[in-house]
């Protein structure tokens, strides 16, 4: 912590970026760093079918559909490609091909409503959409989609053989992903992520794996073996979208799950010998409850680790007991912040429970007030402001103006640089990880004929994190029930966002400018029970 600048530093080691004159795509970058010959194992694998592409393929696999997409289907840097579909080999393929022309990849969740879709279109402009065949009737009509599998796409897999990409010169400042997130308030946004986001990560791994290998060489130990990821994570969310970029990069191995089911989770691990687990709290929850997970042989797996939303303290110490072999990462992000702001690293400070570690490098923070604005010091709680510090040329660019990412987080920084996120600011609710707007529900709750006011809040549940409940004023003479309520949110949004509780009031506390009270209906809905 600098006093005189009342701004937070890393702690940890920084790692060199390439200049940013020089033309580099993120895909370009992660390839370049990989060995030469090639690593000798499977870049990904599909958990359920077994199929492996070794990196040879895959490599060769990015650069035919990166020429197809170019020639055949005419892609230019710049150009927005919506990406719909579970995850599967082809998608880790693709959003490399993408990046490789400078065409700018935007994954979308596939259990999206066709509303949703039309919203994010909006937003984004795609020029094309490459979805999976059962996505693709809620796309928008007049935007122009491919298959992912059908002859036509197969076509484009297979045309860059003959007629690879020529070189894009693209800037590391140019976008390479656009990313749907609501931010601090209101309905969905599109998150713009460069090239120079992605790099930055990258070598951040770099950077803590070479520490990781020189503890071992110091302590006459041998290093830990490539990581192989499983991926219950979605790709289209940041933190799976970052993690394939991280597998890629480093020459390891990600093993993708289409969807998540935690049985398939489990025997996935004993089947690849899975070391790292990523995951969203709910994930660390079903393996304490779970007997399966303590009869499987998960002897492989050397870490968990999770971000996306609160873990409770004791939720990671119980963890901690029953499988004190396993290594419980927790690490903090946002899709603003293109993925990780902080995190532990190394067993020593994966036992701060509670905390989601240290600044990663190239991280600058600020702990605000948010009522006064003044920053405060260690110890002191306010809101979350993060900025990206890279060499000098990423410097000079953030320095005139400023370029502070206010989080919507309540956070404080213990005296030793650790990071606690102690509660929300901003309207977002996380269930199981995903985010759920509640300007997006109250909208579509409005909108009832029966409904005089509605407001959405964050209900705490212990598996889920927390559920969207609906505070409801019914129209005089209305006997609009419970489930009529959230039927009529079901049936326009994702399964995910579902309203899953509902309570009927007759008036919502609202602020005098009319800014709903939120923290008061959370306290009034959990002391109602
Ligand atoms: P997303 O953009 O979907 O990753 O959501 C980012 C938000 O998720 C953050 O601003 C936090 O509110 C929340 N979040 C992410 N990771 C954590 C964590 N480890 N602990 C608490 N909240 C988290």
């Amino acid at each position: 912590f600098c006093a005189a600048t009342r701004t937070f530093h890393s702690l940890r080691p920084s790692t060199d970026l390439p200049p940013d004159s020089l033309p580099a795509t993120a895909a370009a970058y992660a390839f370049s760093n990989l060995s030469s010959p090639l690593p000798d194992r499977p870049a990904v694998v599909d958990a359920a079918t077994g199929i492996a592409i070794s990196y040879p393929s895959f490599l060769a696999a990015v650069r035919s559909l990166a020429g197809g997409l170019w020639s055949a289907l005419g892609l230019r840097p710049g150009d927005v490609a919506l990406v719909v579909s579970p995850s599967c080999p082809d998608v880790a393929v693709l959003d490399f091909a993408l990046m490789t022309i400078g065409a700018v990849v935007s994954p979308a969740n596939p259990v999206s409503t066709a509303e949703e879709y039309a919203h994010m279109v909006a937003l984004s402009r795609p020029v094309v959409a490459l979805a999976a065949p059962e996505v693709a009737a809620r796309l928008p009509r007049d935007l122009r989609c491919v298959v992912i599998g059908s002859d036509e796409y197969r076509r484009l897999s297979s045309a860059g053989g003959a007629a690879p990409p020529p070189p894009v010169a693209v800037r590391q400042s140019d976008t390479a992903a656009v990313l749907y997130s609501s931010g601090t308030t209101g309905r969905v946004k599109a998150v713009a992520i460069s090239h120079r986001n992605l790099i930055a990560l990258i070598a951040t791994h770099k950077g803590n794996r070479a520490e990781v290998e020189k503890e071992a060489a110091e302590a006459g130990e041998e290093p830990p073996p490539p990581t192989v990821t499983l991926f219950p994570l979605p790709l289209f969310h940041v933190f799976g979208f970052m993690m394939l970029l991280r597998s890629v990069a480093m020459g390891e191995t990600a093993v993708l799950m289409e969807r998540f089911d935690f049985g398939d989770a489990l025997r996935a691990i004993e089947r690849y010998r899975v070391t790292l687990l990523p995951g969203a709290p709910p994930l660390l929850v079903a393996m304490i409850k779970s007997e399966e997970a303590r009869r499987r042989d998960l002897s492989s797996l050397i870490a968990i680790g999770i971000g996306g939303a609160p873990l409770g303290r004791e939720v990671a110490e119980r963890f901690a007991a029953i499988f004190p072999n396993i290594e419980l990462i927790q690490g903090y992000g946002l899709t603003e912040s293109s993925g990780s702001v902080a995190s532990t690293v190394g067993p020593e400070e994966s036992k701060a429970y509670g905390s989601v570690g240290k600044l990663a490098s190239h991280m600058e923070a600020k702990i605000v007030d948010p009522s006064t604005g003044e920053a405060l010091g260690p110890g002191q709680r306010g809101e979350l402001w993060i900025r990206y510090v890279g060499d000098d040329e990423a410097t000079a660019a953030t320095k005139d103006r400023e370029g502070w990412l206010k989080t919507g987080d309540l956070c404080y920084f213990n005296e030793d640089g650790f990071l606690y996120i102690v509660d929300r600011l901003k309207e977002l609710i996380k269930y199981k990880g995903y985010q759920v707007p509640p300007a997006e529900l109250e909208h579509i709750l409005n909108s009832h004929p029966d409904i005089m006011d509605a407001a959405v809040i964050p209900y705490p549940d212990e598996d889920a994190g927390q559920l969207p409940m609906a505070f409801i004023v019914r129209k005089p003479g209305s006997n609009l029930t419970e489930q009529q309520v959230m039927d009529h949110v079901a049936k326009q949004v994702a399964p995910y966002k579902k309203v899953r509780r509902v309570t009927f009031v007759s008036v919502i506390k609202k602020s005098p400018a009319g800014k709903i009270l939120r923290r008061e209906l959370v306290q009034q809905a959990v002391s109602m029970g």
